[in-house]
């Protein structure tokens, strides 16, 4: 089972798939999920849905799997090696386990499973630049009602919830003047964007509500007054009001920044997700941390300040828990995986099918 699997992973992260460019890595499923022994198609938005008929059991109700298709990057030419049992990347590239790993191990599972219910399985793209994917799929084709993500990084927590987020991307524009012959005619749009930065509460705000500040862009020339900059920031919050008053907040305060400057500024946010969370004790969790233990794990659950495709899921009406890949440092050049922990999360999601077919 661990070579085929592993080979199917190794075939999998050479298909350069990042966030917007997954259709070859779709044409890849398209095949392998027949050879599996399912049926897949594309929906209206190129997301992934395979079937996979029950076993060993009758009338039991279908549950989703699903990963996502696409990487981070640096996600291009990616050419793993295995060294001692872990598998990585050559240096210069993710490895891109995440979530490749998930939908070999997912590939696996339905291939040795003697008994499990109907399964389906959605494989979102561009689920790393914000949820695009998952938000666009056509849910019509899915008949699930509880579901399992294969997307967390250890085998040793089950994610049961995530954030409110919100996208806030800021356009300063200020007035371009050569800067040695005359500055006075200028306005500095790097100036203004660096004193609304500085003004905001960033970081940890309190043990559920984050903001940061990711990118800046501006200007073009050393000698001349920039008349452009902009920035790229964020806020997440485990409770949504919270989310909704510190993005409203930062609007404020970049406005009110910037404005004192005699710059103007163009503001767009864009809440990409809504705070969700499932009970510690709902049906999937304690699914999953059955099934972890016969593998000798003892799994827990957690709330994370990172959101992932099943909060959509969940805001959805689909109880979907969040359990491990067996993945590290993913998002790093230093992303790897040992092929004993994909052996291990491809047991617990061979148990987590039987258990659903009991
Ligand atoms: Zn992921």
């Amino acid at each position: 089972m661990s070579k085929r699997m592993i080979g199917q992973f190794m075939e999998m992260v050479r298909i350069d798939s990042e966030s917007g460019e997954e259709a070859e890595m779709m044409r890849y499923l398209l095949q392998a999920i027949p050879e599996a022994g399912g049926t897949a198609e594309l929906d209206a938005y190129g997301n992934l849905i395979g079937r996979f008929p029950a076993r060993g059991c009758e009338g039991k109700e279908a549950i989703l799997l699903s990963c996502h298709a696409d990487t981070v990057k640096p996600g291009k030419g990616i050419e793993p090696v295995i060294v001692d049992g872990v598998i990585r990347s050559q240096g210069e590239t993710i490895l891109g386990a995440d979530d490749k790993a998930g939908i070999a191990e997912v590939l696996e599972a339905v291939r040795v499973a003697t008994v499990m219910p109907p399964v389906e399985f959605a494989v979102s793209r561009q689920e790393e630049v914000g949820l695009h994917g998952v938000k666009n799929l056509d849910f019509s084709k899915l008949k699930a009602k509880k579901g399992f993500l294969m997307d967390n990084d250890t085998l040793e927590t089950i994610v049961v919830g995530g954030p409110s987020y919100f996208a806030i991307d800021v356009e300063v524009t200020g007035k371009a003047a050569h800067a040695g012959m005359e500055p006075e005619k200028g306005i500095n749009a790097i100036q203004a964007a660096a004193r609304a930065i500085s003004a905001l509460r960033l970081g940890r705000l309190d043990h559920r509500t984050t903001a940061n500040v990711g990118i800046i862009e501006g200007g073009l020339i050393r000698n001349g007054v920039p008349d452009r900059c902009s920035f790229k920031a964020e806020c997440r919050s485990a409770d949504h009001d919270t989310a909704v008053a510190l993005c409203a907040e930062m609007e404020r305060t970049i406005r009110e920044q910037v404005e004192a400057t005699g710059a103007r500024v163009a503001i767009v946010s864009e809440n990409l997700c809504q705070a969700v969370s499932i009970p510690d004790d709902a049906p999937t969790v304690c699914t999953a941390i059955a099934a972890l233990r016969t593998v000798g794990i003892e799994a827990r659950p957690i709330f994370i300040t990172g959101f992932t495709d099943a909060s959509i899921y969940n805001n959805r009406g689909i109880e979907m828990a969040v359990i491990g890949i067996g993945a590290k440092n993913e998002h790093s050049t230093d992303e790897c995986i040992a092929v004993a922990d994909m052996e291990k999360a491809v047991a617990a999601l061979v148990e987590i099918l039987r258990l659903c077919a009991a």
